[in-house]
């Protein structure tokens, strides 16, 4: 049997087919359904994607919202370029195509936020055009099916996946077949326990012949994160309402808001005392948070005001953000911990 035979008889019995995505997959619905999946698994995603959903139904919707609403709405997803990119694409779906999505490959890769592998996502689950993905889960597949080893990141072994990930998509039956290798990369072919006893490759797969199935995708060469250190203003009113700024908008959090930050406990009192406000200020435990790149340590440094502030903070592109009612701003995850953690002080 075929390579693609054997994942498409699987897929008939144990594929995924009720996700929210798959009903109406219209070129919107899987497309904002693919950006979220890209770093975030299904069940994390599923919430977070119904909400979106019933806020920006389609793509006029999206493209004409605040960018800060859009980011509220992808607020704890984490990597926020991937919803900074969602918008501007939709902004320029409108613009250029008349808020149609394009059924053009070149057209839909050329858009912000889409690669190779989403661009043949989305119009193969959503228009049943012949196109081979390779996301993460079907790079591990195909590096354990064929024993590629390499770090997929590296050009030479991506080139050969995308070969393998080519020869291996059929002619017809693209969108199940393509569903149904990211399910099997999600549920079997698991990156730390594949169940090669259930799995429909099992007889054909190099890894398992050779035992080095937990060995593929050969991981990224290892090289120790940097640590970056910061002290964060968690500036608090007599109405328990904290002081955030908006971050410029590229760069880490791009957009979202935050609270100032500063490299020291000297400049927080500078800041402090530029604006007239009281010094005292009561560290608290450290907050570390990793990205991709580096571990960013917070130390935060709470200040209650006992008077109020009118005036004294105009200027400073922030605002005073009510913890007890959030309105609709995007916060990264540590700043949301921290807003828990200074609510669960009060
Ligand atoms: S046999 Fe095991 S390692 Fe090979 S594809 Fe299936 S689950 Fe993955």
């Amino acid at each position: 049997m075929a390579f693609s035979d054997n994942i498409l008889a699987w897929f008939e019995v144990h594929g995924r087919k009720d996700l929210p995505w798959q009903k109406h997959p219209l070129p919107y619905r899987v497309w904002v359904s693919e950006i979220m999946l890209q770093q975030t698994q299904v069940k994390t995603v599923i919430p977070y994607y119904q909400r979106f959903m019933s806020r920006f139904p389609d793509i006029h919707r999206l493209a004409d919202a605040p960018q800060d609403e859009v980011l509220h709405y992808w607020s704890g997803l984490g990597y926020y370029a991937r919803a900074r990119n969602l918008h501007k694409a939709a902004q320029q779906v409108r613009d250029t195509y008349k808020g149609i999505f394009p059924e053009q490959f070149k057209q839909v890769e050329a858009l912000p936020g889409i690669g190779r592998s989403t661009a043949g996502a989305i119009l193969s689950l959503a228009c049943g055009q012949r196109h081979a993905i390779l996301d993460g889960n079907v790079k591990r597949v195909l590096a354990r099916y064929h024993a590629v080893h390499g770090w997929p990141g590296s050009s030479s072994v991506l080139r050969e996946l995308w070969s393998l990930a080519e020869a291996a998509t059929p002619a017809e039956n693209v969108a199940a077949y393509n569903q149904a290798m990211m399910d099997l990369g999600a549920t079997l072919c698991r990156r730390g326990q594949p169940d090669c006893d259930t799995c429909p490759l099992t007889s054909g797969c190099l890894a398992r012949q050779q035992g080095v199935q937990r060995d593929l995708p050969s991981p990224r060469p290892r090289k120790t994160l940097p640590v970056r250190k910061v002290h964060m203003l968690l500036l608090q009113d007599v109405q328990q309402a904290v002081w955030l700024q908006q971050r410029p908008p590229s760069g880490i959090w791009g957009g979202l808001w935050s609270f100032p930050e500063f490299d020291g406990t000297a400049a927080v009192h500078r800041w402090l005392a530029e604006k007239g406000l009281p010094a005292e200020i009561h560290e608290r435990d450290v907050v570390r948070h990793t990205f991709s790149h580096f571990h960013l340590e917070i130390t935060p440094c709470h200040v209650k005001l006992q008077n109020p502030v009118f005036s004294v903070m105009d200027g400073d592109g922030g605002l005073w953000y009510n913890t007890g009612q959030p309105g609709a701003l995007g916060l990264p995850a540590p700043v949301q911990r921290l807003l828990q953690c200074l609510q669960a002080s009060d």
